[in-house]
């Protein structure tokens, strides 16, 4: 049941999208001019295999946001956060700045994403960073460099040892990644602190699970793997967190880590809303979508991405959480939307990941590379994959910048909170 609305609005095309996200946004895009109305809570994209750069400084934070207008530019976008849905009344209810909107739909995709994982772990929710929006990418940057600052300032040497260790508990993708291009940025800054060029950093992966990378296959995990501990990362594989405090990782072996960074990278959870909105969810809170991306026993709604468990005919489990799946499933999705529906199915053509500056794994076809050719092969798919030739561009002139320069160290946390006047 919807509550009080202050108006009601008829979706375009007949088509509602709820999420902006990469499956969102995709699905609004390919379907063209047939159109369609996505509510989102920003008003761009966020290419998050990006989003480690922006963390590290090689790319404007900018540059990895797509902006939703230009990219889907039939559909129409509602700046706001959906709240409720009606199944029977084919309506959704949207919280915007300019009150309560009801939406009149034909066809619903729910394309509400996920939620950082968390774990009842002491001294998390109250410590522990976390890495999966452009606000955490930016506030982890100038975490890291506000470390340099204090630890510089800093008269114990204990004290500065502490300023400059590093604990990352999660070690998919996102954590590696973050902490591959933040050790680079660290590093490079440190060049200009001439007092602590004595001062040892540790850099500290965490997981509970006994490799790290556990999406791509274990050759090339073990590469990145021997890569990190080369140059002298620490990782704690089947190993969990057991608490954290504002000075202090406390790991489940009883290992203690005397740090005031700590970055919660593992995983994520289906967005919590969909609990309450009486859809057919599995075991971890994903909507479950039949092989045509409908969601069960509902002929007029839709799931995909992070929040949705998809069955792949062309895989024997279902899809993991990534863009690339989520972006197959957007081109069949709104395919389906358009004529005579097909199953979805999708199989893998490669995997990539960078590991900071000129260092990175890719597995294309089958071929396996790594390092220089690795990391050029995975930003070319990302240049690739990434929509908007204006965008593109930008990105490629962020990239060739930071071939000739140093990464740039200023610490922005001032941004986004101007003093008062008087
Ligand atoms: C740091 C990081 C790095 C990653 N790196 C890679 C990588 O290298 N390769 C890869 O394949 N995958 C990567 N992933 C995974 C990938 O980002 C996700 O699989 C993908 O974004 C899923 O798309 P989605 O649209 O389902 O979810 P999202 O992209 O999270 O989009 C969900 C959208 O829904 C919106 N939303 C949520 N609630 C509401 C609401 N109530 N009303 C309106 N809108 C709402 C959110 O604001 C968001 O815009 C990474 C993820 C992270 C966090």
């Amino acid at each position: 049941m919807l509550g009080h609305v202050s108006a009601t609005r008829q979706a375009r095309g007949g088509v509602l999208v709820l999420g902006g996200g990469f499956a969102g946004a995709y699905v609004a895009r390919e379907l063209g001019a047939r159109g369609a109305t996505v509510v989102s809570r920003e008003n761009f994209m966020l290419y998050t295999p990006l989003l480690p750069e922006a963390a590290s400084g090689t790319l404007e934070p900018r540059h990895c946001v797509v902006p939703l207008r230009p990219m889907c530019p039939h559909a129409e976008l509602i700046l706001g956060r959906a709240t409720a849905i009606d199944l029977d009344a084919q309506t959704a209810e949207v919280e915007t700045d300019e009150g309560t909107q009801s939406i009149a739909w034909q066809e619903l995709v729910l394309a509400l994403g996920a939620v950082p994982r968390t774990l009842p772990v002491p001294g998390l929710s109250e410590h522990a960073l976390s890495f999966k929006s452009l606000a955490d990418a930016i506030n982890l940057r100038n975490h890291v460099l506000h470390q340099l600052e204090a630890a510089d300032a800093a008269l114990e040497e204990e004290e500065r040892a502490r300023r400059l260790t590093f604990v990352f508990v999660g070690a998919g993708y996102a954590g590696v990644e973050a902490l591959a291009e933040l050790s680079d940025l660290a590093e490079d800054a440190l060049r200009f602190y001439p007092r602590l060029r004595s001062t040892p950093r540790r850099w500290v992966l965490v997981d509970a699970a006994p490799r790290i990378l556990p999406e791509i296959p274990p050759p090339l995990g073990d590469y990145a793997a021997a890569e990190l501990r080369k140059r002298g990362v620490e990782i704690h594989v089947d190993t969990t967190l057991g608490s954290v405090s504002a000075d202090e990782a406390v790991l489940g072996d009883g290992t203690r880590i005397p740090t005031n960074t700590l970055v919660w990278t593992a995983g994520v959870a289906p967005n919590p809303l969909l609990r309450e909105w009486s859809l057919p969810l599995d075991e971890k809170g994903r909507v479950e979508a039949d092989e045509l991306l409908r969601v069960r026993g509902h002929e007029h709604v839709w799931t995909l991405g992070d929040c949705a468990r998809v069955p792949n005919t062309r895989s024997d489990s279902p899809d993991p959480p990534t863009c690339q799946h989520a972006l197959r499933q957007a081109r069949r999705l709104s395919r389906n939307l358009a004529g005579p529906p097909k199953p979805y199915g999708y199989r893998m053509l490669g995997q990539v990941a960078t590991l900071g500056r000129h260092k990175g794994i890719a597995e294309v076809l089958g071929l396996r590379l790594h390092g220089f050719a690795g990391w050029w092969v995975t930003r070319s798919y990302h240049l690739y994959q990434l929509p908007l030739a204006q965008r593109k561009l930008r990105v490629v002139v962020d990239w060739t910048v930071s071939l000739f320069f140093r990464r740039d160290i200023a610490e922005l946390g001032q941004l986004g909170h101007p003093e008062k006047l008087g």
